[in-house]
């Protein structure tokens, strides 16, 4: 339920914040808990060698779904909460999405719970893992380790970046297994007939995942930026730079001053790209990327606007407004409309029969907007 002020003229006095609006408010129900037992800790390496500890579950039924498996974050968490393997523990849905693990119920121990010891290696690799002063998560430091290869390609095709349609991960193991790639680069020299003969493909398929990988070679070169999963670059600062640099070759020959001259670019990502960019593997994947006629560019974003960097979704029917004027208004005012909501959005407009892209946008805190508020926004600002 979201419990709004009615009147327009008290909203737009009331403003925003940089989240939320202040006249409006969402009353949710409380997360749905229930109680279940820790089989085991297992690890899964990220994409950037972070290596995340997840408690496998006893099966309980939350809010609809059965859970079977909730991130335990880092060390940290595990020791702060005291979580040990063979707890009953307490679980819920945060937000009604994502599972976690409330406590372990300490006084349901019978002493044959066993205390988990972070990894000393990459479970994929048997690397030493390390880490870092200051920093939360482990890593695996070998950015030839597989299990961070096959993130990388699953990422570098996932909606967000390329949107490569029918390259999930479970296909992208599968060209691993076969030994069709080694990296994202390889994907643009398959043909149908190296993937047709591949489990749960056919010629179809495999005709239809040779094209959906073509059409990616024109994403703009934002998608692409995030796409390489540069540490930091995410959705957002992919765009910053992609609009002020225009071109891979720019970026790639910027100094840290000249990134950082870039509205919301820090010490920290400018540092991670100008790193991550002179590494030989990644200028080598970018020349590779380029021989493949994959689009490298974008044009300079229209500035001055009063939506200026702003990120929408449109979700639902707007009365009195298709969802291409919408889109054109919006874009006309300098703002951009996507179309899955992420933490990088920053206004969802909601109309009639809004489906799953308000309530992710509710759990995610994003404001959200009616028609009215939309014409407001753009209007007030453009005046
Ligand atoms: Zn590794």
């Amino acid at each position: 339920m979201v419990i709004k002020v009615d009147s327009l003229p008290l909203q737009a006095k009331a403003g925003y914040t940089a989240k939320s609006p202040r006249w409006a408010i969402a009353w949710k129900f409380p997360a749905q808990q229930g109680q279940s037992r820790i089989l085991d800790i297992t690890l899964n390496v990220g994409r950037t060698g972070a290596i995340t500890p997840t408690a496998e579950l006893e099966p309980v039924t939350l809010a609809g779904t059965t859970v079977s498996r909730a991130s335990l974050h880092n060390e940290d968490y595990i020791r702060d909460k005291d979580i040990r393997i063979g707890d009953q523990v307490l679980v819920q849905k945060a937000g009604d999405i994502i599972p976690e693990i409330v406590e372990s119920l300490k006084d349901k121990r019978d002493g044959s719970e066993v205390i988990w010891q972070p990894p000393t290696h990459c479970p994929a690799c048997g690397s030493n893992s390390v880490r870092v002063e200051g920093e939360a998560v482990r890593r695996c430091p070998n950015l030839g380790c597989p299990a961070q290869i096959r993130e990388r390609v699953i990422h570098y095709a996932s909606r967000g970046a390329m949107d490569i349609e029918g390259l999930g991960p479970a296909v992208v193991d599968a060209f691993f297994r076969a030994g069709l790639i080694e990296n994202a680069a390889d994907l643009y020299a398959l043909k149908p007939e190296d993937i047709e003969e591949l489990e749960r493909m056919g010629p179809k398929s495999a005709a239809n995942l040779v094209a959906a990988i073509d059409k990616s070679k024109s994403q703009p070169l934002e998608r692409l930026l995030f796409g390489l999963g540069i540490r930091f670059v995410g959705a957002k600062a992919a765009r910053l730079l992609a609009e002020n640099f225009g071109s891979i070759d720019a970026l790639m020959a910027a100094s840290h001053e000249q990134l950082t001259t870039v509205p919301e670019i820090g010490d920290t990502i400018a540092a991670s790209v100008i790193s991550e960019l002179a590494d030989p593997d990644m200028q080598k994947l970018i020349r590779r990327l380029q021989a493949a006629a994959v689009n490298t560019t974008q044009e300079a974003a229209r500035t001055g606007g009063p939506l200026e960097g702003k990120t929408f979704v449109l979700t639902g029917t707007l009365e009195g407004l298709t969802r291409t004027e919408a889109q054109k208004l919006i874009e006309e005012g300098g703002g951009k409309v996507t179309s899955a909501v992420s933490a990088n959005t920053d206004y969802v407009v909601a109309g009639e029969k809004a489906g799953s892209k308000l309530d992710k946008a509710q759990a995610l805190g994003i404001t959200i907007l009616d028609k009215n508020q939309l014409l407001q926004l753009r209007g007030r600002s453009f005046s």
